[in-house]
Order: C-alpha cells, then structure tokens, then sequence
C-alpha cells in the first residue's frame, strides 16, 4: 500500500509523468476487466491514475470501492474524481473526509455533466455552481491535497467563446488548482493552442493532455461530437479505410504519433482515456520505448 504522494510534487521532477483514467465499472464482469487492466498496467508504473466520478449514487459509491482496490491492491497514487453534481457543501466535505482518511492526497475537481436523460447541469440545494467554488472548498478545508481541474483546448460546449471560457479556467487555478488534465483531442495543435493561451492569461501550472486512444469510427465520432472536438479527416479517412477489427491499432498509432510529438515539444507528460482497457495503453507505451 502506498502512502500517497502529492501529484503536484510529481510535477515539480520535470519529467514526463504518464496518467491513466478508469471509470467505475457498471457491474461485476467490468470490475473484473477493470483489474485485469490495472494489473497488465501495473509493471509500467504509471506516476497516477484517476477515476472518474458519476451522477448516479450507486456509481458514486463504485468510485470509491475501486479507487481503494486500485490503491491497496495495485500500489497506484489514485486520484478519486469529484463533481458538483447532486451534492450539497457538506456532502462534499464529508466525501472529501472519506478521501483523507482512505489515504487519497490528490482530488480531480470537476463541476460535473448533467445526470443521465437531463440536458442542464442543475445546482443543488446548498450545492455548488462552478469547479472553481469546489476548488476553494477542498483548498480551505484540506490544503494538503492536490488538486486536478478539466481544461478544454476546443473550448466547453457550454462556454460563449475561447476568451470567456479562459476568464473561466482562470478564476479555477486560481482558486487554488495544482494542474490541469485536457480534454481529448486528436489534433495537437489544438494543445499547442490551448497552452499557448493559458499563459498569456496567466495560468501558470502544468497542464497535462489528455488523449483517447480510438477504438472505433463510431465511437471516435461519437465522442467528437460530444465534446466538440475537431476530428482530422486524416484519421477518419484511415479508420473508414480500415477493417473495423483493426480501428484500435489505428487509434493507437495516431495516439503514439501525438504522445510523441507532445514529448519533443517538452509536454508535461500524457494521460490516457483508456476506458478500462489496456491492450492501446500497452500499445502506445511499447511504441515510445522503441522510440517512436
Ligand atoms: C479531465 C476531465 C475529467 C473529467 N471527469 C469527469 C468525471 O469524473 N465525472 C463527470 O461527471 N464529468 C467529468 N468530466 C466532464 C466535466 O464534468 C464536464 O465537462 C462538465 O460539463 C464541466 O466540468 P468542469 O469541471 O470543467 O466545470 P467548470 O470549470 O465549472 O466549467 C463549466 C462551464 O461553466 C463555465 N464557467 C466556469 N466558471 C464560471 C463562472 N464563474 N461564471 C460563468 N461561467 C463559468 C465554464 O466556462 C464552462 O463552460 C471530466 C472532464 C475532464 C476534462
């Protein structure tokens, strides 16, 4: 069992740090292909993994079941997702209580996406509106942890335009954030971008990109669409051209190709949407040590 570590302390090594997210599975089937993936994912070492945090109660409690099983089993630095959604103030700080004692010293904070069938993200009673107030939450009442927040190189679905989005981001990490870990994107220079931005705004801390190795043409264009990120026709193009059965190995190589380029430009690592499955995370990790 590890004693965690601060993810912000990570950073400060100037090295390439590697993440992987999981999300709580759905049922015992998921659970089992969950920790057949942490343990093919165990000799890598990834420097942390998070875990996704749902709407739902049951999920919530799921998060927490495998974050723990992730830790205590696996001897991965975890960082527990949290978001806004369906949670007043003190249901927050009694979760974050479970955190700390549970050993977690790092915390994703997230506003959250609406519970499933409704459109708008609603506040709860005595709730909280944006990331930024959980990030003053979880700053005051337990400066040791770090703390992640989402940032959105193809701006959030919700926000007007890139400038307010990054007033928005601002006022986050100025809340008190450690880091950032991007949304997906398929395009780096949408990164390059997004980077480029935060610092002529004055947002300072490392920001990690996150990348989803694709795994289907459906899926792909389904998660664009989503989260309006930009889809190169040259990826489409290759997944159409493609036997379905090979669209992972298709998704894994643009992934490497975007992992590698991100190091050369001295990118603060890579954290990978691997959906609870290894076999394009071994991919992408085999590909850079044969120095792709
Ligand atoms: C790395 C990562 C991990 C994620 N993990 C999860 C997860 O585990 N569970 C989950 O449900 N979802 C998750 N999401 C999705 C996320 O919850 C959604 O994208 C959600 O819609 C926004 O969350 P946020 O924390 O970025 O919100 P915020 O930072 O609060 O931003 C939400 C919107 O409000 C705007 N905004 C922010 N502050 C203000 C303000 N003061 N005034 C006016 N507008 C403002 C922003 O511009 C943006 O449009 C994740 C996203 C990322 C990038």
């Amino acid at each position: 069992m590890n004693s965690g570590t601060s993810i912000r302390g990570l950073f400060e090594e100037e090295r390439p740090l590697f993440s992987v997210e999981f999300f709580p599975p759905k049922n015992e089937e998921g659970g089992e292909r969950m920790i057949r993936t942490a343990t093919a994912l165990q000799p890598h070492r990834p420097d942390f993994v998070s875990i996704t945090y749902g709407a739902g109660g049951g999920t919530r409690k799921t998060t927490m079941r495998y974050a723990k099983i992730l830790k205590e089993e696996h001897g991965f630095e975890v960082m527990p997702h949290l978001t806004c959604v369906g949670h007043s103030k003190d249901e927050l700080l009694e979760i974050l209580e479970g955190f700390a004692e549970a050993g977690f010293r790092n915390v994703m904070a997230l506003r959250g996406d609406p519970p499933q069938g409704e459109s708008e993200f609603r506040v709860t009673e005595g709730g909280l509106r944006y990331a930024s107030e959980l990030v003053a939450l979880i700053r005051d009442h337990f400066p040791e942890f770090g703390i992640g927040v989402g940032g959105y190189p193809e701006k959030h679905p919700e926000a007007p335009d890139f400038e307010t989005d990054m007033k928005n981001l601002k006022t986050k990490t100025d809340a008190g954030a450690d880091f950032i870990t991007t949304q997906l994107f398929f395009d780096n220079q949408a990164y390059f971008s997004f980077v480029e931005n935060c610092r002529k705004a004055g947002i300072l801390i490392p920001i990690l990109p996150g990348l989803l190795p694709a795994l289907s043409l459906g899926q792909v264009q389904r998660f664009c669409k989503m989260c309006q990120a930009f889809l190169p026709p040259e990826l489409e193009k290759q997944l159409e051209a493609t036997d379905p059965q090979k669209h992972p190995e298709i998704g894994s190589k643009w992934t490497l190709n975007q992992v590698s380029e991100l190091l050369r430009e001295n990118g603060p690592g890579f954290h990978l949407y691997a959906l609870n499955k290894s076999k394009s995370t071994l991919a992408i990790l085999e590909g850079l040590s044969l120095g792709s």
